[in-house]
């Protein structure tokens, strides 16, 4: 199973990557991430992606898409993977596929998450992450169990340095020129699955499921 997530920031990618991930048992590949933890680590991937991270712009194709084809090389992502957050260009989208092709390999599912601009701010700046496995929480919509612990691991829950206003208008932008080709470029090589992403997280989750249905 090979799947990719769309959507918009905000539109809860990562938060329905963690349950895909877990009731599918193949692993979530976040490259926001891989980003943040070169960042934390200040590796000099780390260092050059950070000046554009928060400014909410995306990082160079070059970067971005060697780390991804790596990630992939792994033995854990033979029998499919999630990628959460790539591709997020049309030149990203043809590298992938470049790649599985080489492999002799597809996408099987481009789930697309749609959610309308006015949740999203509130989504966003309410969005809390734990800083060890990049789980998302949310102050109001989907608190830890545990104040300022993560449900999973334990881990210290923080705010995103780019989960401002100002930083996520720019994000929006930035999705609406660069990214959202890429429901086009899914939609002709029928792969693409639009799901409504305004509902509960359990509801949308229910809806994922719906589509990729029992088998792993
Ligand atoms: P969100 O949860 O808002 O969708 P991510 O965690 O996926 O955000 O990404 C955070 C930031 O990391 C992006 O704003 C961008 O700067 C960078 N980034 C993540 N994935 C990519 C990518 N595929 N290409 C370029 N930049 C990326
Ligand atoms: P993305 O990875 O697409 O940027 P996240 O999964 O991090 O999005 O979700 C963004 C914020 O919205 C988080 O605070 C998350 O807890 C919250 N969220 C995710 N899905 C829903 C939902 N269906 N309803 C309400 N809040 C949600
Ligand atoms: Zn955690």
């Amino acid at each position: 199973m090979k799947i990719i997530l769309l959507g918009p920031p905000g539109a809860g990618k990562g938060t329905q990557a963690k349950l895909i991930s877990q009731k599918y048992s193949i692993p979530h590949i976040s490259t926001g991430d891989i980003f943040r933890k070169n960042i934390s680590e200040q590796t000099p991937l780390g260092i050059k992606a950070k000046s554009y991270m928060d400014k909410g712009q995306l990082v160079p194709d070059e970067l971005t898409i060697d780390i991804v084809n790596d990630r992939l090389a792994n033995d854990d992502c033979k029998k499919g993977f999630l990628l959460d957050g790539f591709p997020r260009t049309v030149k990203q989208a043809e590298a992938l596929d470049k790649f599985l092709d080489s492999k002799d390999s597809k996408i099987d599912n481009a789930l697309l998450i749609e959610v309308p601009r006015e949740f999203i701010l509130e989504r966003m700046t309410g969005r809390r992450v734990c800083k060890d496995c990049g789980a998302s929480y949310h102050i109001k919509f989907n608190p830890p169990k545990i104040e300022g612990k993560c449900d999973l691991c334990c881990g210290k829950i923080i705010q995103r340095k780019d989960d401002t206003e100002e930083t996520v208008k720019e994000r929006l932008d930035v999705y609406s020129k660069q990214t959202a080709p890429l429901i086009q470029y899914y939609k002709n090589k029928d792969s693409l699955c639009v799901i409504d992403g305004t509902s509960e997280i359990n509801e949308v989750f229910q809806k994922v499921c719906n589509i990729l249905g029992s088998d792993k």
